[in-house]
């Protein structure tokens, strides 16, 4: 999704691409649509470009800007901010999709206010976004806790479908994870059935890390299979509880789990808008 405007109350228009499996032609789309659009609305101030990943975020690195190991068909090793910022004055902000999203719901979203936080998306894939201290989680470059390794739930053996580990979360709680054990698309998969408490088993322990990892004010769950399942919240929220087991004696893993444990306020536009977010932070 390409849109341009300041905000999600001044979104001038916006433009689907599919993805498609040839980056140089998809780029090239892109490229054309922001020369029309710099001839339509004037000169583009910054370009936020909110990315699937794993991708290169070091500035110091030779390959910064790239998409670097991903499963995505045809992507790997594919410079993104060099080819969009070719020959334009524009700023950059790059950043992973679920960190912009993230930082979207920061600005203008559900975590308004708030400095430390942690956006988890559960569709086709499990991304999440850390921010610490008012900005995203970024060392030698950035994480990518979907694809923790877990527990695995006693006598599940299932391989997992994470191309790179097997059973880590994404390999496990994912939506085509779900699907491929339930053996219908994760939104057929019936409630109740083993499918959902394994893929829940597998999310709950990500909750359990990114709780003691960074004490996050709020944690927002939200993506296709979670809107699939509301009871999968609950599930979580409890299973939560258990999972730590009354070690950290704080408001918000008691009482206050309903308001700790929550949905974002974006919906499906929080990934364009992490565009949008990326640019102005630019
Ligand atoms: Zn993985």
């Amino acid at each position: 999704m390409c849109l341009i405007g300041t905000g999600p109350d001044d979104i001038r228009a916006q433009t689907s691409i599919a993805t498609g499996s040839n980056p140089a032609a998809t780029l090239g789309r892109i490229e054309s649509l922001l020369n029309d659009w710099q001839a339509q609305y004037g000169t583009v101030h910054a370009l936020g470009i909110a990315s699937f990943g794993p991708i290169d975020l070091s500035r110091r690195s030779p390959t910064y800007g790239f998409i670097t190991s991903t499963v995505k068909p045809g992507w790997s090793h594919t410079d993104i901010v060099g080819r969009l910022t070719r020959g334009r004055v524009a700023r950059v902000g790059f950043n992973t999709d679920v960190n912009g999203a993230a930082l979207a719901e920061k600005r203008w979203g559900a975590a308004r206010g708030l400095e430390d936080f942690a956006y988890i998306t559960v569709g086709t894939g499990v991304g999440v976004g850390l921010v610490v201290g008012g900005r995203t989680v970024f060392g030698c470059n950035h994480t990518e806790l979907g694809h923790m390794r877990v527990v695995r739930a006693p006598g599940d053996q299932w391989p997992g479908v994470c191309v790179f580990h097997g059973d880590c979360v994404e390999g496990l709680a994912s939506g085509p994870a779900i699907a491929a054990r339930a053996g219908v698309p994760a939104n057929e998969a019936p409630s109740g059935g083993p499918v959902w408490d394994l893929a829940a088993h597998a999310l709950a322990q990500l909750l359990h890390s990114v709780v003691l990892a960074t004490a996050p004010q709020r944690i927002f769950i939200g993506g296709g299979v979670i809107e699939a399942r509301p009871g999968l919240m609950l599930q979580l929220r409890r299973r939560l509880r258990d999972s730590l087991n009354g070690y950290l004696e704080i408001e918000e893993l008691g009482a206050g789990i309903d308001r700790y444990i929550v949905a974002p306020g974006l919906g499906s536009l929080a990934g364009p808008l992490g565009a949008l977010a990326l640019a102005a932070d630019a």
